[in-house]
């Protein structure tokens, strides 16, 4: 049996809380696991003065995944916990893939109305690492009138290779169809570059057809028709702002699981739920589990263990059908409640 060398980085607010249960589920497959606890975070920036310990990136390079939890927290300033722990993570680990499902599970409400599991069933894959989000430009004349801020979107062709082909790689795998997100009308340079690469990586994957969309024309049908989505491929922005409608489709920041990969390199791979620290909840045991154990179940998918995956995305189903769940899906239950439930099926299914 391989053992798996896995970072369990809780963070902040409910991060602490739903990365126990997740830990919790996948102790209980019974695999064979080597756990660091990493207390990081906004409570260790007010402690030491930096977000993670001096050695975070010998650390974090030793891991096989990192289990994530949230960072922020309303004490420290956001620009210190996201550029001091989230961003710098994955721009030093180069973390260029990020890659959420969207998929309704049996028993959990969405905000379509009468919209089934069978209608929300996608992947999203997002650039993270360049686009309209790579930090480069400036300000000048600040507070005069005649102040200006340049943001400049960075888009490279190996960058976009990299990310496309990864998505192209999933559509073969599902049903071959490959949705691309760009705004190559009005934007004239990058989004068209976006294009022109997907077609040329496309060549390599004669199998899958290449879906082109506008992504306000995309953003209309994930709402008006998202049985036609299957794998979707974006830019740092439009995949932000994408799968926050899709999580909100499939019942709820609560349920919403994401992988950060740089397949192909040493960089740790990082298993995140989408949702940030929610402080106004934290605390009370009533965040939503699922969309970290969910994180799990990929981070298990990648870390080679296929078995123990879909067992563990079993028992979320089941536990998302039957109960107990939390407020935000339609529910009464605490944070532990469905963790144990979720622990309960895999004891069952052994
Ligand atoms: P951040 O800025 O770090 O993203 P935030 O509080 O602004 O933090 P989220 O943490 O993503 O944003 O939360 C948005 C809202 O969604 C919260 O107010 C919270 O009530 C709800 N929420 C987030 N995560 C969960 C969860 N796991 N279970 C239930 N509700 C959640």
């Amino acid at each position: 049996m391989t053992t798996h060398r896995i970072a369990q980085l809780p963070g902040d607010g409910v991060g602490k809380e739903v990365v126990a249960e997740a830990r919790k589920a996948v102790d209980a497959l019974g695999l064979a696991i080597e756990w660091t606890h990493l207390p990081w975070g906004s409570d260790y920036y007010l402690e030491h003065g930096t977000m993670m310990a001096d050695d975070w990136v010998e650390t974090l390079r030793a891991q096989d995944a990192v289990l994530m939890g949230s960072c922020g927290w309303p004490t420290v300033p956001d620009h210190v916990t996201v550029w001091g722990m989230t961003l710098k993570i994955r721009q030093t680990f180069d973390l260029w893939a990020n890659v959420r499902p969207a998929r309704l599970l049996p028993g959990i409400p969405t905000k379509l109305a009468g919209r089934t599991p069978a209608d929300i069933d996608m992947i999203f894959v997002r650039e993270n690492t360049e686009g309209e989000y790579a930090g480069v430009g400036g300000r000048v004349h600040q507070g005069h009138p005649s102040e200006i801020g340049i943001e400049t979107s960075v888009f490279t062709r190996a960058g976009i290779d990299r990310v496309v082909r990864y998505a192209f790689g999933l559509a073969q795998q599902r049903k071959r169809v490959l949705t691309s997100a760009t705004k190559s009308n009005a934007s004239r340079f990058g989004y068209v570059l976006w294009d022109e690469v997907v077609e040329d990586v496309g060549a390599d994957f004669p199998d899958v057809r290449i879906d082109r969309v506008l992504v306000d024309a995309l953003a209309a049908r994930m709402v008006t028709n998202p049985g036609s989505l299957d794998v979707v491929v974006a830019s740092n922005l439009f995949g932000d702002i994408l799968t926050d409608i899709a999580a909100a489709i499939q019942g709820g920041m609560g349920m919403s699981a994401s992988a950060n990969l740089a397949p192909g390199s040493s960089a740790p791979p990082f298993f995140e739920s989408v949702h940030g620290s929610a402080p106004d909840i934290a605390g009370k045991g009533i965040a939503n589990p699922i969309a970290t154990i969910w994180s799990a179940v990929l981070m298990l998918e990648h870390l080679g263990e296929p078995a123990a995956a879909a067992r563990l995305m079993a028992a979320i189903e089941a536990v998302c059908l039957h109960g107990p769940r939390t407020g935000d899906v339609g529910g009464t239950a605490g944070t532990s409640e469905v963790g144990d439930a979720v622990v309960a099926r895999l004891r069952a299914s052994a």
